[in-house]
């Protein structure tokens, strides 16, 4: 890829905020992938961001294809969400009691997701999947969990086994500081692999307390389910007594309204989500059966609780957010945009005949450098993230804020308009003929 002196990009503010961070906090960021180092160089700094746009701190504007990883569906600065926000802020920003609030989030994700009866809100999607964990430990009395190898569901010790995301950018197969006890109970099996799975439950039939999967694994770029592996997970977890958790904190209101369960049509256990439910605030959630989240303290016995959880902020930009989502029509036109995009970039790495393809499901989209069918970890590490690296750098010269990392997923908004997807084809194709 080029060196920051041969880009034609101004980033020499961003460079200098850069320098400052790193004096301060551990490679400059709060969160490994913000660093850029799976791309190479340094990251852009950010300003403010408005509709489909982000700016950087050097004048610079690109079409954001990242959206906070996820959350800025409707785009950034969307009227009835800023309202809302602006006038909770008025009221209190936080009280730590109950508020109406949060009844009306509950209620607007239990209509959507109809395997979701009770709901316990808390601060991130790492929250949500550790304590729904901890719900299917106390309903079943079991000890052991499988997930799976790429599969990417927060930083929580018990989980960072062979998790995708930045520990895939980085290459960690685990972290230093996790002790092996705390994982001793953690089964990993790759993705896609229904025998593996089998294999496992006649292995551990009775002591699997739960399996917890991305329904559509978006933290090793994005692989989707084989036919019949997500019904396979349903049937072994009913018939061995264990819980179905569904990792819904990408997909929750992103490849549908219901999520990835409303598209196949299978009825998890527990959900969790994050990212859009929030709207851009710091929002997690944990739901499912009422018989199941009935031991959710303070009505059953386990012990779950958060000082921020349910914040008024969060809880209107989530409210505000849904209630746009749910109007009618609202994923029909973010998959026409899609599928426009998605097109448009297959036929280009057909006519330009690049080792390449595109995943995708809804406003969901990963273009790996490999021509290898991808379905599973392994096959995802195949791709050529030296070519993806130059790509990437190519497209943000070019405009295009995409996630700095292979193994991430990009992220389409209502707030984008065809014609500039349109342009941002023509884009692609320049780039990889100029890299051909
Ligand atoms: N689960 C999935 C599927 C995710 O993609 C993520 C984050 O990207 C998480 C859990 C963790 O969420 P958070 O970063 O809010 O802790």
């Amino acid at each position: 890829q080029q060196s920051a002196s041969e880009r034609k990009l101004n980033l020499s503010r961003s460079r200098a905020l850069f320098q400052e961070a790193q004096q301060v906090m551990p490679g400059g960021v709060n969160s490994p992938v913000r660093a850029f180092r799976g791309v190479g160089g340094e990251p852009v700094f950010l300003e403010r961001a408005e509709g489909a746009y982000l700016y950087d701190v050097d004048g610079n504007r690109y079409l954001d294809f990242v959206q906070s990883w996820g959350p800025m569906i409707l785009g950034f600065g969307y009227p009835s969400v800023l309202e809302a926000v602006t006038e909770a802020s008025k009221r209190g920003f936080t009280f730590g009691a109950p508020t109406q609030a949060e009844t009306e989030l509950a209620r607007l994700v239990i209509e959507s997701v109809p395997s979701v009866e009770m709901i316990r809100f808390v601060n991130s999607g790492t929250e949500a999947t550790m304590s729904a964990l901890r719900v299917a430990r106390a309903y079943t009395g079991r000890s052991k969990i499988v997930k799976f190898t790429g599969c990417y569901h927060g930083h929580a010790d018990m989980l960072l086994v062979q998790a995708g995301s930045g520990v895939a950018t980085l290459g960690l197969p685990d972290s230093p500081g996790v002790p092996s006890e705390t994982t001793a109970n953690t089964l990993s099996v790759p993705y896609n692999d229904k025998e593996a799975i089998k294999q496992v439950f006649q292995t551990y039939a009775n002591e699997i307390a739960a399996v917890i999967v991305e329904p559509v694994a978006a933290n090793m770029g994005l692989v989707l389910p084989v036919p019949g592996f997500l019904e396979l997970l349903r049937e072994l977890t009913t018939k061995h007594g264990a819980l179905l958790i569904f990792d819904e904190v990408m997909t929750g209101f992103r490849v549908a309204l219901g999520g990835m369960q409303e598209r196949v049509q299978i009825t998890p256990d527990l959900t969790c989500f994050g990212k859009i439910i929030g709207g851009g605030l710091p929002v997690g959630a944990y739901g499912g059966r009422r018989e199941i989240m009935q031991v959710v303290a303070p009505l059953g016995p386990m012990y779950q609780a958060g000082t921020l959880s349910g914040n008024p902020l969060a809880m209107a930009s989530g409210i505000a957010t849904l209630k746009e989502l749910r109007k009618p029509g609202q994923y029909e036109l973010l998959e026409q945009k899609s599928q426009l995009l998605g097109e448009g970039i297959a036929r280009v790495l057909h006519d330009t005949n690049t080792d390449a393809q595109i995943t995708r499901i809804g406003a969901m989209f990963c273009l790996y450098f490999t021509r290898e069918p991808v379905h599973n970890y392994a096959d995802a590490k195949r791709a050529s993230t030296e070519r993806f690296a130059s790509y990437f750098w190519e497209m943000l010269e070019r405009g295009y804020y995409l996630p700095p990392s292979q193994f991430e997923s990009c992220f389409l908004s209502l707030a984008q308009e065809e014609a500039q997807l349109q342009e941002m084809v023509q884009s692609i194709e320049t780039v990889l003929r100029q890299q051909a």
